[in-house]
């Protein structure tokens, strides 16, 4: 019989399956770390929670860094080396292949210093300090000013930069200070067969055999400060990094995962997720099936394109998969009905508490979300279009000032700087751009988008696309010019004003123009008055909910802000008949192992050096390679490149996914089956040292044991 621990773990019943998880829910704000210090140490942590967030001191959270905004890294030397996923660093991987130097399938390894490479567009952001400013704010006459003067005051001449952040719906607000490193190089990357190993076959999926990790060095300036790239830059050197635990971690041992969750959207009503599972995910799956089919088919054509496409089609393929999952998580677990139940004890909570507030409050977001619905759709396929839809569009709209205001640069002195900035923009853009694949995804996207999309925010010139999108498309590319490299440097090159305004009538010029007012007209104002309305009231609910319910935990939603999240390592018995172990090991990489199948090929060195188990100081007690592991903590997308902590506040792997089952987590977290998904450190070091012999980025961390 097993002993049932109420206070930190919970018993789960599930399909009949009785199953003892750890899971907490929740991201957990860094200053507010004492609330839960003795939980965490109860459950083996042996750290304080001045050790994991200190004002004063060097500590844990110095270690970590929001990558490029929409990844998390942590420092592993002194000399600014760091860690995130193969998946975070995949863009920059492909941007420097090419057809001869394949790093996408090779790998990269950059031997001595001066290999690193370069990367425009990528920063790595330190937090310096959260401060708690609610009270300011919720006492300013004018929020907006006193904003400002804070973050002023926090940042005057000292390199920092700061933004005060709405917490819980406005409920509270934390000033954050923050300092961006804007050299930041390539150092390592596995092959794909080891970084993405699985492909979106296993993407979101439990048993993992994926090495998805990769490694980049900050520079900085001899002062140790934010510097744009130059050659005189040096290593940084950071307050704090993670030492690396070669003894890893077992089952039941404590981890927390301390990183950038970007957003959850735990206090959706029932009829906001029924909105999701019915309407809003389904219109996004139907855009990515037909763009996912037109990538991956141009993918499998040349070398060329599976490098130019790589970056864009893991891009379209993360979520769409993600929202697959969910869909199923939420039907199965009934969210629906979970919320509906969660509704109804709120009014009963706040009829006996005589809370006449309380009590409409569920009926004014329902009516709020009613409002904001169809324009939170509209939103969601314009962003479809824009940032996952045909490149051609935000190409042609980077050249709207020198069509547009040419006049308005030129006073300003600012044209010579902006045909430049395109001249470079345009080169990068070409780089990974192939205007037969665009087009065919231009044709792709009309009819799930007419499908989906309310007919009053239909853009004025798709109007026509409706009979035959791929003749509509074919037009469009013929009389463009955006799609031709040859072309558009050479107009830049002459730099004349009459013909940038001759592009005024390019029609894709037109089209993203017709698609931008669309949006800004029609989407935008309606979306951000509903959704200011919505936050309002949930902000309510939310104060209610922990009034009404004092015995139970409400976190805030994450947003993008550093939050720590624990739990343990540990598997999930999803389904009847079913149990995941927490572990995997390097034999299930060759288990999987399917020469020439794109997801799960390996290259012949690997399969040599998998075979022949020379694991070295890597091997777990049981003489075997951990590949990767699950755990009950609370992560969501953001976290991805999070360090995996354990008691002692050294690493032992690094956060990359969740399981199948867990994908409905940022919706409903449910303890019995979710769990995040972690490269072991030991595989990231066994493959950095021993496969690709790039031991000397080993030697620069902190090995423990
Ligand atoms: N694999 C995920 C992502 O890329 C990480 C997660 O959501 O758990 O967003």
């Amino acid at each position: 019989m097993i002993r049932v621990i109420i206070r930190t773990g919970v018993l789960l019943i599930f399909c009949g399956i009785q199953f003892f998880s750890y899971a907490k829910e929740g991201m957990w704000i860094p200053t507010l770390l004492q609330a839960v210090e003795g939980d965490m140490q109860a459950m083996g942590m042996h750290l304080s929670a001045e050790d994991i967030y200190s004002i004063n001191e060097g500590s844990l959270k110095d270690a970590i860094v929001d990558f490029n905004g929409g990844c998390t890294a942590e420092m592993v030397s002194a000399e600014g080396l760091l860690l995130t996923n193969h998946h975070c660093g995949y863009g920059q991987i492909a941007f420097h292949s090419t057809v001869e130097s394949d790093y996408l399938t090779d790998g990269f390894w950059a031997m001595t210093r001066a290999d690193e490479l370069p990367n425009s567009n990528l920063v790595a952001t330190f937090i310096d300090r959260i401060v708690d400013v609610s009270e300011a704010i919720a006492n300013a006459d004018d929020p907006a000013i006193t904003k400002a003067e804070l973050v002023a005051a926090a940042t005057d001449g000292n390199g920092l930069e700061g933004k005060v952040i709405a917490f819980d719906f406005g409920n509270s607000h934390y000033l954050i200070t923050t300092k961006t490193y804007r050299d930041v190089r390539l150092v390592g990357a596995p092959p794909s067969a080891v970084g993405k190993f699985g492909g979106d076959t296993d993407n979101w999926v439990w048993p993992r055999h994926t090495g998805d990790f990769s490694m980049f060095r900050i520079y900085a300036d001899a002062e140790n400060e934010p510097a744009d790239y130059s050659a005189d830059n040096v290593p940084y050197r950071p307050k704090h990094h993670l030492p690396v635990d070669i003894g890893g971690v077992k089952e039941g041992d404590f981890t927390m995962v301390f990183g950038f969750p970007g957003r959850t959207e735990q206090y959706l009503t029932s009829d906001a997720v029924k909105y999701v599972v019915e309407t809003l995910n389904p219109a996004r799956i139907d855009m990515r099936d037909a763009s996912l089919a037109v990538v991956n088919s141009a993918r499998a054509q040349s070398a060329a394109l599976r490098i130019a496409y790589a970056d864009k089609q893991s891009s379209i393929a993360n979520a769409w998969k993600k929202w697959i999952g969910q869909n199923s998580g939420l039907t199965e677990l009934d969210a629906i009905g979970k919320k509906l139940e969660l509704e109804a004890a709120f009014m009963e909570r706040a009829a006996e508490n005589g809370d006449v507030n309380a009590m409409q409050l569920i009926a004014q977001m329902q009516d709020a979300n009613a409002e904001r619905q169809p324009y939170m759709l509209a939103r969601s396929l314009f962003i479809e279009w824009l940032f996952y839809g045909p490149d051609v569009l935000n190409y042609a709209w980077s050249f709207a000032a020198l069509i547009e205001n040419w006049e308005s640069l030129a006073a300003a002195g600012e044209l010579d700087g902006t045909i430049e900035a395109l001249k470079s923009s345009t080169s990068d853009h070409f780089r990974q751009y192939d205007a037969v694949v665009d087009e065919a995804l231009m044709a792709a996207l009309v009819d799930p988008y007419l499908n989906h999309v309310g007919a009053e925010f239909v853009p004025e010139a798709m109007k026509d696309a409706t009979g035959d999108p791929e003749i509509w498309a074919e037009k469009l590319y013929e009389k463009s010019i955006f799609d031709n490299q040859i072309e558009i440097e050479s107009l830049l090159a002459k730099a004349s004003q009459k013909s940038f305004a001759k592009l005024e009538k390019d029609p894709v010029f037109r089209l993203i123009k017709s698609l931008r007012s669309t949006y800004f007209e029609k989407v935008a104002a309606g979306y951000g008055s509903s959704s200011l309305r919505l936050d309002s009231l949930t902000g309510q609910y939310t104060k209610g909910l922990r009034m009404l319910f004092p015995e139970r935990a409400f976190f805030p939603d994450a947003n993008s802000t550093l939050r720590l999240t624990y739990g343990k390592v540990e598997g999930s018995a999803p389904y009847d008949g079913m149990n995941y172990l927490p572990f995997t090991t390097a034999k299930g990489v060759l288990q999987k192992y399917v020469p020439g199948d794109p997801d799960f090929d390996l290259p012949l060195d690997l399969v040599e050096a998998l075979r022949a188990e020379e694991w070295g100081a890597y091997a777990n007690s049981e003489g075997e390679l951990p590949v990767c592991f699950t755990g009950s903590n609370h992560t969501t997308g953001g976290n991805s490149g999070s360090p995996t902590i354990d008691g002692d506040g050294h690493l032992v792997g690094i956060n990359f996914d969740r399981s199948w089952e867990s994908t409905m987590s940022d919706i409903l977290f449910d303890g019995s089956r979710c769990r995040n998904i972690m490269v072991d450190i030991r595989y990231v070091l066994w493959i950095t040292d021993v496969y690709a012999g790039a031991g000397h980025l080993v030697e620069e961390m902190d090995l423990v044991r």
